[in-house]
């Protein structure tokens, strides 16, 4: 059993890979709802959409988010009645928020409404929200207390970041089924997400950090930094912001209590022996994934670091 940990960009892209050696039934997926916010009144889950149309082949590959080949007569019409478009919501995509909108207003819980809308698009696999309880992440910056969406996508994530925190993560519990998942894995994979933004609000939530820690399986996590920048996005800034190195030795900082092994890009190589030498497992691997079998090759080395014993893995790299 597999249990991964994502968000929705460099996460969809390894969960990508993953679905096309995985059985489905073997592979849940935790997402990140730290992202989720009200758009025009609907319910909009970002990271759980990238996730569900990943999984379903619906992703649209260009954007990197929203569903294939949608248009946006909705958003301009919008936009006419005056409303803010700076959130670009696809017409297929707004059926998604306005059908989960509408079943969480009949009283379905997020993990409900994911499972059923997974479900209705023929996916196999598990995709739990973190929770079901509301936890928001919110990026302080000179110009004030921002959503995530507000700092990434209206701003373009050029405000200088003063903190990161989760509100009403101390209150929230961990949706059903992620601690069993967690715990009864035999590997548990840390997609190549944004750590404080995507990893961070997932960890937040009370239960899921200490299950990591006391969980058998074998933790593996593939770093988004390579060669001392973040692949895309702002999780250099963020690493940054929350005073860790914006190098493979931040992302495993940040994992430090419950990883086992870091799958970095081969270009890293001086650095991986770095933190070799401090006593952790580094794995390297082709880390970018540009196309779909450079997905499936990264999804593979991560399998392939969690099941190589360590003795073994130290005896290949010596030869
Ligand atoms: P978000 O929820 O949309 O912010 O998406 P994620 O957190 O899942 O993904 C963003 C992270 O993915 C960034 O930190 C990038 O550095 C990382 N990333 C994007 N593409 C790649 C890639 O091809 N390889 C690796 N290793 N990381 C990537």
């Amino acid at each position: 059993m597999i249990t991964v940990l994502t968000g929705g960009t460099g996460g969809a892209k390894f969960v990508d890979g993953l679905r096309q050696i995985v059985p489905p039934e073997e592979l849940t997926i935790i997402v990140n709802t730290g992202d989720d916010m009200l758009w025009w009144g609907l319910y909009v889950s970002p990271d759980v959409d990238s996730v569900t149309y990943m999984m379903a082949g619906r992703l649209s590959q260009e954007r990197g988010w929203g569903v294939k080949g949608d248009t946006f007569f909705a958003l301009r019409a919008m936009g006419q009645l005056g409303q803010p478009i700076w959130f670009h919501a696809g017409d297929r995509d707004l059926a998604t928020h306005i059908l989960r909108s509408k079943l969480l207003s009949d009283g379905k819980t997020l993990s409900e409404v994911t499972a059923e809308i997974a479900a209705k698009l023929g996916i196999k696999a598990r995709i739990l929200p973190m929770s079901n309880s509301r936890v928001e992440t919110r990026v302080l910056t000179p110009v004030g207390d921002l959503s995530f969406e507000e700092y990434f996508v209206q701003r373009w994530y050029q405000d200088p970041v003063e903190s990161v925190r989760f509100a009403g993560a101390s209150d929230a519990e961990p949706a059903p089924g992620v601690i069993e998942a967690i715990r009864t894995a035999d590997i548990v994979l840390l997609a190549p997400s944004n750590p404080v933004s995507s990893i961070g609000p997932i960890l937040a939530v009370p239960g899921i950090r200490a299950a990591l820690r006391e969980s058998r399986a074998r933790i593996v996590a593939v770093s988004p930094i390579v060669g001392g920048a973040a692949v895309s996005g702002p999780a250099g800034a963020l690493l940054a912001a929350q005073g860790f190195a914006v190098s493979i030795g931040g992302v495993a900082d940040f994992y430090r209590d419950f990883l086992d092994v870091l799958v970095v890009d081969s270009r890293d190589f001086q650095a991986a022996e770095e933190l070799r030498k401090a006593g952790l497992r580094v794995s390297c691997a082709p880390a970018i994934m540009r196309t779909v079998e450079d997905r499936v090759a990264l999804a593979k080395a991560a399998l392939a670091a969690a099941m190589q014993p360590p003795t073994m893995e130290a005896a290949a790299e010596n030869l």
